[in-house]
């Protein structure tokens, strides 16, 4: 214990305890719901971001941007199932068109009337994306994205970051995480220009494809520096390797995504999230001569198989999403609103001379326990994730939810009264454990 602990009288062990009683004792159904969830389930749980102590909170319905828990008790989401919910729970005009695709019979087992229309429109908001395939999640999107540049160049090899995440099989903490598929991997690290400039140089022979997401977003909303994504465009015209946005998560930040904000077209990009109107969705496309390698009337053509691909409810409500609700403009508007969040929750720490920075760029962000700058997955070493424990505690037992890690994702839905409610329940958290923070983080 800290000389500060000891006079404080407390430590982040006891305040993690008082929270985590309060929530216990707040939420029974919950509870059980756990005890009962681990009897078939490895940990209660389908989905490894979703578990956190004590146990977390299962929610019985949503509406808008609020979520009701099975304890009766409701919440401002700030996840936004992290980042796919951007038309909120309940849009009625995603609630109608899944209704009527619905009558209009499921699983037809032909192509539809809506597919093709979601892939124009697909090709239209993201103009590197001259074709696109359509597939049921973004860990599957970036699958078929790598093997598309393996096949098409011949080589083994891809590049990818330390910190990134691009799916369950792709994950990428400190190296290749040992459920990965076997893809001989160069690991690099973002925004470290000569490192990956060198690694890039010495594989070149050997590697088919870097992919990046173009801002790292579960590995806690770390923004590109320009010159690192500008010379990895660069060194992978010169060796021919197919370069791969996943912007997945990165998607919303602009009408065209990441790569209309800087400006750059990367070879091939994945989707997901979002684009399928909130229901399961992924998509891989980009340059013409690589995906036409998939049309079907070739006598090599590669297989691109998936019962669910042409779903009618994903490629419906995607369509009226992209068209209809989150427009070109909703895109910079609810960029604006996550700009102006990130600064005022910046501001609250600064003012107060407290180690929390909140990184991000437009509707995404993440709230981290050090000073600035944090700009790579080595500066995330030095942060705290015991504070960010507490302040998801906190947050719940005040009626936000934000992920564990500290992440946030707006929604369309979210108005600036609900910005303000978080603005001022994170200048209470500030205050609350100043001390706390200062000594811990
Ligand atoms: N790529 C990125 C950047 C992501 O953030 C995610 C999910 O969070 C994925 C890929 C995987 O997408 P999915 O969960 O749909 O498989």
């Amino acid at each position: 214990m800290s000389q500060s602990a000891t006079q404080r009288n407390f430590t982040i062990e006891d305040a993690l305890g008082e929270l985590s009683s309060r929530l216990t004792a707040m939420n029974p159904k919950s509870s059980l719901r756990q005890l009962r969830a681990e009897a078939h389930m490895p940990g209660g749980n389908t989905r490894t971001l979703l578990y956190y102590t004590p146990f977390p909170i299962a929610f019985a319905h949503g509406e808008g941007c609020r979520l009701w828990d099975v304890d009766g008790h409701d919440y401002l989401d700030l996840v936004g199932e992290q980042s796919a919910a951007i038309f909120g729970h309940s849009d009625p005009r995603i609630l109608d068109i899944l209704q009527k695709v619905g009558r209009e019979g499921l699983n037809l087992g032909g192509p539809n009337q809506y597919e093709a229309r979601l892939a124009e429109v697909v090709c239209n908001r993201f103009p590197s994306m001259e074709q696109v395939r359509f597939c049921n999640s973004g860990t599957e999107a970036n699958l078929f994205a790598l093997s598309t540049a393996r096949a098409f160049t011949g080589r083994s090899k891809i590049m990818a970051f330390s910190g990134g995440y691009h799916g369950g099989l792709l994950t990428f903490p400190n190296g290749p995480g040992p459920l990965n598929v076997p893809i001989p991997t160069v690991l690099a690290s973002f925004n470290d220009v000569s490192q990956t400039h060198d690694l890039l140089e010495r594989n070149a022979a050997d590697l088919a494809a870097v992919i990046v997401e173009p801002m790292m977003g579960g590995a806690g909303c770390l923004p590109p520096a320009q010159e690192f994504l500008t010379m990895l465009r660069h060194s992978c015209n010169r060796n021919s390797i197919v370069l791969i946005y996943d912007e997945v998560m990165t998607s919303r930040l602009g009408p065209s995504g990441m790569q209309g904000r800087l400006g750059i077209q990367p070879d091939l990009t994945t989707l997901g999230k979002y684009i399928g109107g909130g229901m399961n969705f992924g998509a891989f496309g980009g340059r013409r001569d690589l995906m036409e390698r998939y049309d079907p009337r070739r006598p090599d053509h590669w297989i691109h198989a998936g019962t669910f691909n042409n779903n009618v409810l994903t490629m419906a409500a995607g369509t009226l999403g992209l068209t209809e609700i989150f427009t070109p403009e909703a895109a910079v508007t609810l960029n604006e609103s996550g700009d102006r969040l990130r600064a005022m929750l910046n501001d609250a720490a600064s003012k107060r001379n407290l180690p929390v920075t909140v990184t991000g760029i437009g509707s995404l962000m993440n709230i981290h326990f050090a000073r600035p700058p944090i700009a790579t997955p080595t500066d995330l070493a030095k942060t705290r994730s015991a504070l960010k424990s507490l302040l998801h505690l906190d947050f719940l037992l005040n009626g936000i939810y934000i992920a564990r890690r500290g992440f946030i994702a707006l929604s369309l839905p979210i108005g600036t009264d609900d910005l303000a409610y978080a603005v001022s329940t994170f200048e209470a958290f500030l205050d609350r454990w100043a001390e706390l923070i200062l000594d811990e983080a």
